[in-house]
């Protein structure tokens, strides 16, 4: 059994002009010990797809219309509150591009980390509580953790505010942890840095992650398996070395088509993707890409291409992904 299966979800807002689907039938699972990532632009839902899992949809406007969030054999969307925060407190953590959303700036760091274990284990004597938040410190690579406590998070870097968060997030030992891009806003060393904890916490406890990202070359260092969102909706699922060597989504082509190879020429000039993502009130009739998509034929623009699993691994939404395979055979033949 899976540890988190997510079936058929669908998340809607309320806005002035009614109740909007961002979400739409969002399939996938989790397996213990294993890294997913959630790939796709802004906008695309991949947050929207964590706020619901964790129970943290902004009220009273969103909420989860349909499907089903199974860890292990509890359906989380019919959990009361009282157990969804037990469930967050304890077996899935959540970590954010930024911080400081989530540090409390007037606190210093060794109160906020002390405080998750008092929360949940009061009966510890405080010995230990200062014993543990050391050592939760020293575990996601703090150097000087002693004098580190003492501080402020605007006194830490941006690289060390996400480690305290990475802390505080493993204190209770999740079973998930879902990264919501925690790296989009640090330079590239610093990411690099954090990717490589990330991975090393996953080996030495084995946690399962869900990784949250706009970019695939993140994902090619972290993840076995990855889910292609766009506008709300699933555009391919595959692992990682079949996605990378044969995309078959249009838009997945168009990110990969987006990263810089080091075998290209100097100057070489990246492909993009054009137009941006529709608006949740402005989704277009059938394939939500049509208005981007090179290979739209008048079909797209009417039907909703159906996900399909071209093999036992993989999955895509797309009505031509036939073509795109022939033409994909020929490019890598020739
Ligand atoms: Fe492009 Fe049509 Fe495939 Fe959509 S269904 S991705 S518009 S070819």
């Amino acid at each position: 059994m899976p540890l988190l299966s997510v079936r058929d979800l669908s998340t809607a807002f309320e806005t002035e002009t009614g109740l909007v689907t961002v979400v739409d039938h969002v399939s996938f699972e989790l397996e213990a010990g294993e890294t997913i990532g959630l790939v796709g632009e802004s906008g695309c839902g991949k947050s929207v797809t964590a706020l619901s899992i964790m129970g943290l949809l902004p009220r009273p406007s969103g909420r989860v219309k349909g499907g089903d969030v199974l860890f292990k054999d509890e359906n989380l969307t019919r959990a009361s509150p009282e157990r969804l925060r037990e469930v967050r407190g304890n077996r899935i953590a959540m970590i954010f591009q930024e911080p400081m959303t989530a540090l409390n700036p007037v606190q210093r760091i060794g109160r906020q980390l002390a405080e998750t274990y008092t929360l949940h284990e009061p009966e510890l004597k405080s010995s230990d509580v200062a014993e543990k938040t050391l050592g939760l410190l020293e575990q996601v690579g703090i150097p000087a953790p002693e004098s580190r406590l003492n501080d402020y998070p605007h006194q830490l870097s941006g690289g060390m505010r996400q480690r305290v968060m990475i802390a505080m997030a493993l204190a209770r030992h999740p079973d998930i942890l879902i990264a919501d891009e925690p790296t989009t806003a640090l330079d590239v060393t610093i990411q690099a840095q954090i990717l490589e904890l990330l991975r090393e916490l996953q080996r030495d406890t084995g946690m399962a992650i869900i990784f949250i990202t706009h970019d695939l070359g993140v994902i090619a260092e972290l993840c076995s398996r990855v889910v292609v969102m766009y506008a709300g909706r699933i555009a391919e699922q595959a692992t990682v070395k079949s996605l990378f060597e044969h995309p078959l989504h249009p838009y997945t082509r168009g990110l990969l088509g987006s990263i810089p190879r080091l075998e290209d020429e100097p100057k070489t000039l990246l492909t993009t993707i054009p137009g941006i993502v529709p608006g949740i009130e402005e989704l277009p009739d059938g394939c939500r890409f049509s208005n981007r998509c090179a290979y739209a034929t008048d079909q797209c623009h009417r039907e909703a291409p159906s996900l399909v699993a071209p093999s036992p691994e993989r999955t895509v939404a797309c009505h031509r992904w036939h073509e795109i395979i022939a033409e994909t055979t020929r490019e890598s033949s020739s």
